[in-house]
């Protein structure tokens, strides 16, 4: 497993994250920033995810795509 999070409070809701890797990240229904897709996060936390191993390089992608670079993988 590998740990990803979002410091959610710094997202300016652009969707490169949940563009490049919709497996990994979505938009919040709540707040509309980005959030880790449901099934991955970490006790409901919308901004802390544990994600299988072959989804490591899809997160990475997203994270890379953040353009104030608030995504952290690994
Ligand atoms: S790429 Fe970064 S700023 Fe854009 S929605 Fe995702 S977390 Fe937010």
């Amino acid at each position: 497993m590998v740990k990803v999070t979002i410091d959610r409070d710094e997202c300016i809701s652009c969707g490169a994250c949940w563009s490049s890797c919709p497996d990994v990240f979505a938009e919040s229904d709540d707040d509309g920033l980005s959030c880790i897709a449901t099934e991955y996060q970490v006790n409901g936390d919308l901004a802390t995810g544990e994600i299988p191993d072959d989804l490591e390089d899809c997160a990475t992608d997203g994270a890379d795509s953040c353009p104030v670079e608030i995504i952290h993988v690994g």
